[in-house]
């Protein structure tokens, strides 16, 4: 239950059980009036929070975990004495805590203070909360749902990172990015089927600014070098795929050069693609029987010599699939560019030159 309530699950947040949902009248809207909005939204987590300790004591007073004869025990015992007032005087500290934040319109409050980082001579944190406030209501923002705590939202001159107690707030044009790490998980419901995350660290050179790090999908790499201010820096150690089309790429090279070597003592000249590599890849069909009548869905012959490499190969293939479906691409056929030959991917095979 704990859990359920700092960590909302998917179930939760569809059924509108969220503390944003709950007490969405007292919020006001997030898109009218942004800063406000999390101002009022980190409070009320903060309390919520700090009640649950209180809160999972009582639950097991009331639905019997303890009996009776037993409470009597605790009250007796000075260790749940003690952490009984403690489950009480948590939330009572943060109730001043947060009426201290309050006092002249939240001036103390954490968001605030971010705010205030940004702050010059002749403007206040309202003019920076007002500004952000602007950027929100543009449809052109980025939103991205790192878990059902955390949010980021670029807006035109803003970065900014929602968890439950605060905002991270960053100015686009005093702020590096940096792609610090990337790290790949495997889906099982999808063949081969994975997926990849980096993380940006996010580094405002605003004297005061704290730097925080954002985590990505990495196709969303390229929305968010779009939409931000500056290039996004890569650290050398770190690889990632920047597009789908890159991610099939690398899976389409991996599974060819596992094909057979097709020799050949023909002197290749460079791929007609790219003009930047030597050919390396011939279509060879060794998929299934080889008739002289193959049937509509079977792959024929192609007696071109090669003149593709593999990585213009790979992605002439993509280009003949359906985008909508990236997941049944590396089974599905393609035809030679040059003789329209249909081939597979077990039909791409790496070439291999003999002198004489
Ligand atoms: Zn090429
Ligand atoms: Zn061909
Ligand atoms: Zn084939």
């Amino acid at each position: 239950m704990t859990c359920c309530i700092v960590y909302p699950p998917a179930e939760f947040v569809s059924a509108g059980l969220t503390i944003q949902a709950i007490f969405a009248n007292w919020l006001g809207s997030e898109t009218e009036c942004f800063i406000k909005y999390h101002i009022k939204r980190s409070v009320i987590t903060l309390f919520l929070h700090s009640l649950l300790p209180f809160g999972y004591i009582l639950g097991l007073i009331l639905f019997g975990h303890i009996d009776i004869g037993k409470i009597q025990l605790i009250y007796r015992s000075p260790l749940w004495l003690t952490l009984i007032v403690l489950t009480i005087a948590g939330p009572i500290y943060i109730l001043y805590k947060i009426w201290k934040w309050s006092k002249n319109n939240w001036s103390m409050h954490p968001i605030v203070q971010n705010l205030a980082v940004y702050a010059d001579d002749n403007t206040n944190w309202m003019s920076i909360a007002s500004e952000i406030n602007i950027e929100y209501r543009r449809i052109d923002k980025i939103v991205i749902d790192t878990n059902s705590i955390t949010r980021i939202i670029i807006t035109d001159n803003w970065i900014v990172k929602v968890v439950p107690y605060k905002l991270y707030i960053a100015r686009q044009n005093d702020t590096a990015l940096i792609v610090i790490k990337s790290d790949t998980h495997a889906m099982s419901h999808t063949a081969r089927g994975e997926v990849q995350f980096i993380n940006i660290e996010v580094k405002p050179t605003r004297i005061g600014a704290t730097a925080f790090v954002i985590r990505i999908n990495t196709f969303g790499f390229k929305d968010l070098q779009d939409k931000v201010q500056h290039p996004i820096i890569i650290l050398q150690d770190v690889t990632f795929h920047k597009t789908l089309l890159d991610r099939f790429i690398d899976i389409f090279k991996e599974q060819t050069l596992e094909n057979p070597l097709y020799e050949t003592t023909q002197d290749l000249e460079h791929c007609i693609g790219c003009m930047q590599v030597r050919s390396n890849v011939k279509l060879n069909k060794r998929c299934g029987n080889i008739t002289e009548r193959p049937g509509p869905d079977e792959c024929t012959m192609c007696h071109c010599r090669p003149m593709w490499c593999i990585e213009c190969m790979a992605k002439w293939f993509a280009s003949r699939q359906d985008e909508n479906t990236p997941e049944t691409w590396l089974s599905s056929k393609c035809t030679c560019p040059v003789c329209r030959a249909k081939f597979c991917l077990l039909d791409v095979c790496p070439v291999q030159t003999r002198h004489q």
